[in-house]
């Protein structure tokens, strides 16, 4: 038998484990025809996120970037009953759609979603604290910030997933616009990751193509 190609093997694995429902695939239909660029997560993603949620016993989770709520669907469908997502968002635009759409996959019952800068937000979520599960995946510059809050907003044993932290090896290894910021951004979050004694870390290329993917940190000592 022929060896299959990345792709095939990964539309297999999307197909057996992380098929899209009603929910999600309207999420991607309302955010195409409001205009919004396709740029969330891959249903892979998406099942690794909800797979991690439950490894944590995840009650609350904050995502900090929500675009049309599509990585908030996955997560929220990991929490039982009376659990909450906390999701942040710059734009108010994206606001309205995110709500609809978590309400449309059936959600609206356990999601927030709050609009500003997520650093001027991140400081008032202290009294909801702690989190089981962070997923950072909004601006890259602040992304050692976002480490930072993640960290202080967790409790031992809990999960901070940070996205687009491979970048074709760019953000591992830096290139030559290492000097762009939201490079920078990515290289300091990987160099963080990796030796915080808090943390046990490891970057996965999990996007569509191995070109992308997840840094995964488990808070291992208390914060
Ligand atoms: N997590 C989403 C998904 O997979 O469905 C995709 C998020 S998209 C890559 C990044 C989002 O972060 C955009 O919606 C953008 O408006 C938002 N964003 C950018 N800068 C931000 C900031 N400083 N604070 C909060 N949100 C921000």
């Amino acid at each position: 038998q022929r060896v299959q190609t990345q792709n095939d093997i990964e539309t297999a694995i999307t197909e057996i484990f992380a098929p899209e429902d009603e929910g999600l695939r309207n999420a991607l239909a309302t955010a195409k025809a409001a205009g919004l660029p396709a740029i969330q997560i891959s249903p892979i993603q998406g099942k690794l996120l909800q797979l991690l949620a439950r490894a944590a016993n995840a009650k609350k989770i904050l995502e900090i970037g929500s675009l049309a709520g599509y990585s908030g669907i996955w997560l929220a469908r990991a929490l039982p009953e009376g659990g909450r997502l906390i999701s942040l968002e710059i734009d108010p635009k994206h606001a309205m759609i995110i709500r609809n759409s978590f309400a449309n996959a059936g959600v609206g019952d356990r999601t927030e979603v709050r609009v500003g800068k997520a650093l001027d937000l991140l400081p008032h979520l202290t009294n909801e604290a702690p989190f089981d599960l962070v997923f950072i995946d909004a601006d890259k510059s602040p992304y050692p910030h976002y480490l930072d809050w993640a960290i202080q907003l967790s409790r031992p044993g809990s999960i901070i997933v940070a996205d687009n932290c491979i970048r074709g090896g760019k953000a591992l290894r830096g290139s030559d616009d290492e000097q762009e910021e939201s490079t920078a951004g990515l290289l300091e979050y990987n160099r963080r990751a990796s030796s915080d004694p808090r943390l046990t870390s490891l970057a996965l290329a999990v996007d569509s193509g191995h070109t992308d993917g997840f840094t995964i940190s488990v808070v291992s000592s208390p914060v």
